[in-house]
């Protein structure tokens, strides 16, 4: 068949281009590697659970078109993330906030807070200078900038293990720019989020993206979208090298005028510029059928280092599930090497300088586009990915 469209992906980024496409009267084919749709958004049932497979998802926007958008195709219900972080036997509400330091410190009012956290990062930045021989204070690395922030019962209670086992490196070790603000709230108020929009959506993300890409209910479009899933881009087009030879075609004969890649960009050059670096996760989840409550909150966050998780999703929360039972995902960060999952871009000064080679070489590819966080090579939330994808799509000129 001839398609206007191949979408190489069905995470979210291609199912908000392959819909507004459709919506404007294109033929489109998305493939995607995965057995499934949804990317890493997808949400498997089980148990009567929507378990997040690559990671809790909690959406949030202050983009009130992209919270219109996105309730198109989903009720979402009243959600506010709120984690609690575990440190040895003590537990913390996140974000920083004054529930947290009220039980760090026995007090109740904001002046009382502020108070402990300046004398405390007055000490700090007293202490490195000291080190140093110097009075003005720079911090040289994470540990040196977390301290002058946030003083030191928040930094070894709060940032240090949890941080040293996101980056697997010392903070002493890591670069100052990571941590560039510690946000902290002095009211009460746990809502780990600033945005005016936040919930999940009911029956899980799969469930949204399936009525993105048209594959549920009745509606229609004056274009279509064809989905298919288990099919890796490399093995359907036709290449020349490491480009599809043009005009673009799959390897069962069908065309396409243009192809939006939602894949790794150095990947699809053949990594012929060098490769991009992504920090990776291991997810263990456990089923847990006997137990219907096991944490009391969808999000706990282990920050000591000697817990080598970072965190434990117990999944009914997110959507206030009463059923029997409950199923939980410890979360692991771990190095990435090509075949692992890429999952965090590592927006560094070589990495993006990297990438903008792969830009300027995809350039010469006008009918090919880039698109979402492998494509782009960015750290995009949700909201900023559907964001993307429109504005592309308004920005083509057919
Ligand atoms: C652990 C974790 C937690 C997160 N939590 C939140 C959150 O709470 N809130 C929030 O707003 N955002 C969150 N995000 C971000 C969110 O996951 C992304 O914004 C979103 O999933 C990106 O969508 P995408 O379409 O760009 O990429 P993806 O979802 O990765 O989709 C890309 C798709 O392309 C497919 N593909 C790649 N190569 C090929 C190929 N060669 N052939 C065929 N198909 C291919 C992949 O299989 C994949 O399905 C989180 C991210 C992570 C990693």
């Amino acid at each position: 068949m001839k398609y206007d469209y191949l979408v190489v992906g069905a995470g979210l980024f291609g199912a908000v281009f392959a819909r507004y496409m459709a919506e404007n009267g294109k033929d489109v084919l998305v493939i995607d590697k995965r057995d499934n749709i949804a990317g890493n958004i997808y949400t498997e049932e089980k148990m009567g659970i929507n378990v997040h497979k690559y990671g809790a998802h909690i959406f949030h926007t202050s983009d009130k078109e992209v919270w219109e958008y996105v309730n198109r195709f989903a009720e979402f219900n009243n959600y506010i993330n709120s984690p609690v972080a575990v440190y040895k036997d003590e537990l913390y509400n996140l974000p920083f906030n004054m529930n947290t330091f009220s039980k760090m410190w026995n007090i109740k009012t904001p002046a009382e807070a502020k108070a402990i956290i300046d004398k405390q990062t007055q000490e700090e930045k007293k202490k490195i200078n000291e080190k140093k021989g110097t009075d003005t204070f720079t911090a040289d690395n994470l540990e040196e900038q977390a301290l002058s922030l946030a003083g030191r019962d928040i930094y070894e209670k709060l940032v240090k293990g949890y941080t040293e086992k996101q980056w697997g490196r010392d903070c002493t070790e890591l670069p100052a720019f990571i941590i560039k603000r510690l946000p902290m709230r002095f009211i009460y108020d746990n809502n780990y989020f600033n945005d005016r929009f936040q919930g999940i959506p009911m029956g899980g993300y799969t469930k949204m993206v399936e009525k993105i890409l048209l594959l549920v209910g009745d509606e229609t479009v004056s274009g279509s979208i064809t989905v298919k899933t288990g099919v890796d881009y490399y093995d359907f087009v036709k290449l020349e090298g490491n480009v599809p030879a043009e005009p673009f075609e799959s390897v069962n004969g069908d065309s396409f005028g243009k192809i939006l890649f939602t894949g790794m960009i150095d990947e699809f050059f053949g990594y012929k510029l060098g490769t991009l670096e992504y920090r990776s996760l291991r997810f263990e989840t456990e089923d847990l059928p006997d137990v219907d409550n096991y944490q009391g909150n969808a999000v706990v966050n282990y920050t000591e280092r000697e817990i080598p998780y970072t965190r434990i999703i117990e999944h009914k929360h997110f959507e206030y599930g009463q059923g029997k039972g409950t199923i939980i995902t410890r979360e692991y960060p771990a190095d990435w090497k090509h075949g692992d999952e890429p999952y965090y871009p590592m927006n560094d000064d070589k990495n993006n300088e990297l990438y903008m080679k792969y830009t300027e070489l995809a350039k010469e590819f006008p009918n090919i586009l880039f698109g979402g966080r492998l494509g782009q090579y960015k750290y995009y939330n949700m909201d900023q990915v559907v964001r993307a994808a429109l504005d592309m799509c308004a920005s083509l000129k057919d």
